[in-house]
């Protein structure tokens, strides 16, 4: 699982299994909730592999790192805010 062919020209057309039900997982747009000590954050129209059948959600390693990352400073700017939650948006351009 971990080799990586280097002859595989194909590019990543990925049609990932849902590890839930089995189905076709499609790539898509999702929005990710988090919350910590009282403070909630969403972030929007994250991309994602979804499975059409049980709702199953897979964010990419990387990107899910970004954005845990990424909201980790909000939480942490979000602090000395009065403010209960922050919405953290990408337009869709
Ligand atoms: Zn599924």
């Amino acid at each position: 699982m971990d080799k990586r062919s280097t002859t595989q020209k194909k590019k990543a057309l990925i049609a990932k299994k849902c590890p839930e039900c089995g189905a076709l997982m499609r790539s898509g747009r999702t929005t990710l909730h988090f919350e910590r000590g009282g403070f909630y954050a969403d972030v929007e129209n994250v991309s994602a592999l979804l499975c059409s059948r049980c709702g199953t959600r897979s964010v990419p390693g990387p990107t899910a790192l970004k954005i845990s990352n990424a909201v980790e400073g909000l939480f942490r700017a979000g602090k000395e805010l009065d403010s209960t939650g922050i919405s953290f948006h990408k337009v869709a351009s």
